[in-house]
């Protein structure tokens, strides 16, 4: 198949890239000519573990193209993926801008009869409206089939997830095209379900909010057990037994960030509020995921009468491991405020550092190594899971000045600490000095 991918952010560039490596012919098209030029080149834009080998491999075979003009992507295209972002607008619902400018290049470009899935993130009935939308703008005589895809890959393992995912999820209004599709992704070798667009378009949001549920629920869980001197690892495992609750997802901690479960939950509460539905629930689990991004600020501050001149590493700033993006990452509240208070910040991160000095408040100070960002601390923040720091030498601690450890991510066990130097507070368990 000639296939189209438009927008080569985390999902369009991992979306092209594997199309061609199961043996489709495509063109990813973005309006970033930086990012074009690169990846013209074979380098990823992105940090995404594998990426780059199969970007190299399927240039290397004539697969995969990259241009910033569309029509050259959409020429003889029989199928066109729309991948650009759907950010969060001001009130909270999804910012659709993106997607309709391409639906625009869409009709006024193709010159044969197109199938157009969208990958993007949207809410229950756009694509229906971008199907007539479309069909508004049509210049040519063609026909035009609008599918729904949404994508559940996960940053950081988005190339294994691509090949090894749960379910490939098509809401189609044309059986045909919807077998189309089924057959494009055939060789994923995944299981594939078909259903309507509205209703493929809520299991995204559905699917979201639910794993987001999931976080708040241990992240209160967490809070209370503090309070009454349990350890939530240990009823996190516990609760996890039972299969009906499953152990995944159940990582007490500061709160989930990244591109999509803060935006996707907020415009579920939108479209719920587009007909008059108050979804009581998830307006709790948006504000315990609010609340929980403060919590290690306020353990510091229950430990410090002041944070002013104190010199605070913090360990890890993307908002997940294996993942070089910051987007709603706790780290962007948590450095500001930190600064806010008059400390020093030496931050770490092994992968995210570039994406973090464009994002983060500009007088952090970034460290080449964990033991540089520790050396002379008065205490330390983790903020990100990175094995790097899950599992470190704690000797290095010892160069702190005071080896204090606030833990927003649970990394070490407690029984490992028993006869450490370190004063370790986290989040749901006892505090260990
Ligand atoms: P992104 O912001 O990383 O990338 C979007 C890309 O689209 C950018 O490179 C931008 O330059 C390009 N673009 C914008 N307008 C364009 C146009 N008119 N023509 C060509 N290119 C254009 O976005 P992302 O994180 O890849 O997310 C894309 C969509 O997928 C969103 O709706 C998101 O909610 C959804 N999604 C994301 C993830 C994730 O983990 N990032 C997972 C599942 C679903």
């Amino acid at each position: 198949m000639n296939i189209a991918v438009v927008g080569t952010g985390y999902v369009g560039l991992v979306t092209g890239v594997t199309l061609s490596e199961i043996g489709h012919q495509v063109t990813c098209i973005d309006i970033d000519e930086d990012k074009i030029e690169k990846m013209k080149r074979g380098q990823s834009p992105i940090y995404e573990p594998g990426l780059s080998e199969l970007m190299l491999k399927n240039i290397a075979e004539n697969r995969l193209h990259f241009t910033t003009h569309h029509e050259e992507g959409f020429y003889k295209a029989d199928v066109i993926y729309i991948a650009v972002g759907t950010p969060e607008n001001e009130d909270g619902s999804a910012n659709l801008t993106y997607v309709e400018e391409v639906a625009i290049k869409i009709a006024e470009l193709i010159e044969q009869d197109t199938i157009v899935v969208i990958k993007s993130t949207v809410p229950v009935g756009t694509n229906d409206r971008i199907q007539q939308f479309i069909h508004h703008h049509l210049i040519r005589n063609v026909k035009v089939e609008v599918v729904s895809n949404p994508e559940f890959l996960k940053e950081g393992t988005a190339i294994y997830d691509s090949f090894h995912g749960d379910r490939i999820v098509i809401g189609a209004n044309s059986l045909q095209a919807a077998n189309i599709i089924e057959q494009i992704n055939k060789p994923f070798g995944i299981p594939v379900f078909i259903t309507d667009i509205r209703s493929a378009e809520m299991i995204k949001y559905a699917a979201n909010a639910f794993l987001a549920t999931k976080i708040s629920f241990i992240n209160e869980i967490a809070n209370i057990c503090e309070r009454v001197n349990a350890d939530v690892e240990q009823v996190a495992k516990g609760i996890g037994m039972d299969q009906r609750i499953g152990n995944k997802f159940l990582n007490a901690g500061i709160g989930y960030g990244g591109s999509c479960f803060p935006k996707d939950t907020k415009a579920l509460l939108k479209i719920a509020g587009h007909v008059d539905y108050e979804f009581e629930l998830l307006k709790g689990v948006v504000n315990v995921n609010k609340q929980q991004q403060y919590l290690l600020l306020k353990k510091l501050n229950n430990r410090f009468e002041t944070l002013n001149g104190m010199r605070i590493a913090v360990l890890g700033l993307a908002f997940k491991p294996n993942t070089d993006d910051l987007r709603e990452a706790a780290s962007i509240v948590i450095t500001e405020e930190l600064i806010n208070q008059g400390a020093q910040v030496i931050a770490f991160d092994p992968i995210a550092m570039e994406n973090a000095k464009k994002t983060l408040v500009t007088s952090i100070i970034y460290a080449d190594s964990i033991e540089e960002a520790l050396r002379d601390a008065d205490a330390a923040l983790i903020l990100t899971e990175w094995d790097d720091i899950k599992y470190m030498d704690h000797a290095i601690f010892k160069t702190m000045r005071t080896p204090i450890i606030f833990d927003g991510r649970n990394c070490f066990e407690l029984s490992s600490l028993k006869d450490s130097i370190i004063e370790y507070h986290s989040i749901g368990r006892p505090v260990v000095k």
